[in-house]
């Protein structure tokens, strides 16, 4: 029964990978797909001998396409856990207390809803950009990330710098880019992370370049100018001249993280651009080392993921009625 079931499960996701990381063309809601991918890895924990090496809980992203050439990741772009309720916050906060055994201080980032890339810049200069790919090989898209106005050719010091980020597209650019492309008869994107997507891996980066995709940086991976916490880093990346998102918050404890991420998913929809959730972070630095990694993600970081936008107006349906 459980073997069937994971067969099924597997066979499902694999197709939705398939349509929404190479085809930008998703099938059904994140919320859903997050749901399926839940389901398979609770299974998987229980029957561990039915653990396949194919299994979509065992990859990071998607694949890697022709046309770029590709860039093999030093440090691997990998994926985070996932919250989808307070008592998944809560489990992470026990978790880290119970490897630690003292206190941490929780940054707290919106979760950009668009496409990680990478980019590297060797003293002060803008050498190289890649999409995550599978978190091993990415593509080389440098000249696209180039055509990007809101990201530096040049820092403001000449440091060494590797540092990742989101590509994302404004919700005012997707919806004037989708109303072009009704108006001249082609295919309409399905959101504005599935349009950036489609957009970074255009060929020609003039096509980049006139459909106003921006970033936010939000993780150094190796610098000449190093700070002891994630929040010095962010502080650094800004004064680089990377954009940097202004929401960033910081806690003591787990019960005010859970309410911030509360705050963001009622007021998510003020936003410019999407969000699909809040990244929790350990700030310290050393804290983060003693943590480590699984491997597919860091233990020191959790994605809490924000139930679907239909489902919420189905609960205040719900409530009109009674
Ligand atoms: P993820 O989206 O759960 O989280 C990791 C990513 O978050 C990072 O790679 C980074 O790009 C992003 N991010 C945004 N803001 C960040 C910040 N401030 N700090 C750190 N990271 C930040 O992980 P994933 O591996 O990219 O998961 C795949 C996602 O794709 C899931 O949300 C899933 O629902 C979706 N998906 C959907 C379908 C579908 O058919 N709808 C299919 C496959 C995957």
């Amino acid at each position: 029964m459980a073997k069937r079931r994971i067969e099924e499960l597997k066979e499902l996701l694999q197709k939705y990978d398939y349509h929404y990381h190479v085809l930008d063309q998703p099938l059904v809601e994140d919320s859903t797909y997050d749901l399926l991918l839940k389901e398979l890895k609770e299974l998987e924990d229980k029957f561990p001998d039915l653990v396949t090496p194919d299994s979509p809980t065992q990859r990071v992203g998607g694949q890697v396409l022709q046309g770029f050439s590709t860039v093999i990741h030093k440090t691997p772009m990998l994926s985070l856990a996932n919250a989808f309720n307070d008592g998944d916050l809560r489990d992470f906060a026990n978790r880290i207390y119970k490897t630690l055994g003292e206190k941490v201080k929780y940054v707290c980032e919106l979760k950009i809803d668009g496409l990680a890339v990478s980019l590297i810049y060797q003293g002060g200069m803008l050498v190289q950009g890649a999409t995550r790919g599978d978190g091993e090989r990415g593509e080389d898209i440098t000249q696209n990330i180039k055509a990007i106005k809101g990201i530096p050719l040049k820092l403001q010091r000449p440091v060494d710098l590797e540092v990742r980020g989101e590509v994302y597209m404004p919700k005012k650019s997707f919806e004037l880019l989708n109303k072009e492309r009704e108006e001249k008869g082609e295919p309409l994107f399905a959101n504005p992370r599935n349009a950036a997507a489609g957009t970074l891996r255009q060929l020609d980066p003039k096509i980049v370049a006139s459909r106003n995709l921006a970033a936010f940086f939000y993780g150094v991976v190796e610098s000449t100018e190093l700070g002891d916490s994630h929040r010095e880093n962010l502080q650094k990346v800004k004064e680089l001249g990377l954009p940097t998102n202004p929401h960033v918050a910081v806690f003591d404890e787990i019960e005010d993280v859970i309410s911030y991420c509360q705050r963001w998913h009622e007021e998510r929809n003020t936003l410019p651009y999407e969000i699909d959730g809040i990244v929790i972070k350990v700030d310290s630095l050393k804290q983060q080392q003693r943590l480590g990694f699984t491997a597919k993600s860091p233990r020191w970081a959790i994605a809490y993921k924000f139930p679907a936008q239909k489902a919420i107006s189905v609960v205040k349906d719900i409530e009109l009625t009674v």
